[in-house]
């Protein structure tokens, strides 16, 4: 089926069977497991999603043509919902342990991922993500304490989740080919991570900090508290680092100091 491609809906279908095979590999699905596709479109992973026998298969697409057509193509082999995965309820999931599939639409990569992350009990929600993203996103994802990329997004994925990256994929893969590399990333829940109440403070802080990267961390500090130097002691913290210098938990603790004074 030909479908004129949306750019607003960021809909470059996957077309390489060798990419799509790998993608659906990595969910590692059992007949117990209940797998959430995000942004299905024409259905190319979805099919080789259905071959692996899911217990259940739940589709969130956003464009009516492509819900209609999913829904005609796998029938009851799938639930599709046509609506937009920002504003889906997702509570009805919250202990189902989902595999969660996207080819991800450029525009909503990392909102939905942030989404995602933020709900509570993560390790019950879902049990391991296979997400696509354009690569510039997916290094700024992955990268580690000192480098260029580190920032804001590196330290809310990594918080609860431990991320793989599986592979680099040509734009010629996809029809209509993107104008840019997507990387292949897999997220597993943490069952252990830091304790923080709320998540838009972590948020908060390293926007903060990361706004004005080339600074030393004194400032951001002072901005947050009153007695920085009290909490500069307290975490050892060298007032002239600079934010891409102080690692992940350093970030999760500036965020604990953070809540016990606005508490
Ligand atoms: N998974 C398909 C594949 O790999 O061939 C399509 C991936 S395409 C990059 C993104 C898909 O997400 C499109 O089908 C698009 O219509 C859908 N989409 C875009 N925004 C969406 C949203 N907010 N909620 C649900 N689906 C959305």
């Amino acid at each position: 089926m030909n479908f004129s491609s949306k750019k607003s809906l960021g809909q470059n279908f996957l077309r390489d069977q060798s990419i799509i095979n790998l993608i659906t590999e990595k969910g590692n699905i059992n007949k117990r497991d209940v797998v959430l596709e995000v942004g299905p479109g024409t259905g190319n992973l979805t099919e080789k999603i259905i071959q692996k026998n899911p217990k259940d298969l739940i589709l969130i697409e956003k464009d009516e043509r492509l819900a209609f057509y999913l829904n005609k193509k796998f029938g009851d082999k799938i639930k599709v919902f046509n609506e937009d995965m920002m504003k889906f309820s997702y509570q009805n999931y919250y202990d189902k342990r989902l595999i969660i599939f996207g080819n991800l639409p450029y525009n909503i990569s990392t909102q939905i991922l942030a989404k995602w992350v933020k709900i509570k009990n993560l390790d019950k929600f879902c049990k391991k993500l296979i997400l696509m993203f354009q690569k510039e996103v997916a290094d700024r994802i992955i990268a580690k304490t000192n480098s260029s990329n580190y920032g804001r997004l590196s330290i809310l994925s990594n918080w609860k989740m431990n991320v793989e990256k599986v592979i680099d994929i040509e734009p010629n893969c996809f029809e209509p080919a993107p104008k840019v590399k997507s990387t292949l990333l897999v997220f597993t829940p943490k069952k252990i991570f830091y304790e923080i109440n709320d998540p838009t403070n972590l948020e908060h802080i390293t926007n903060i900090f990361f706004s004005q990267r080339r600074k030393m961390i004194k400032k951001p500090l002072k901005f947050l508290f009153t007695n920085f130097q009290d909490i500069a002691k307290k975490l050892s913290l060298d007032l002239n680092l600079r934010p891409q210098n102080l690692d992940n938990i350093t970030y999760y603790k500036i965020c604990k100091a953070y809540e016990s004074l606005i508490n």
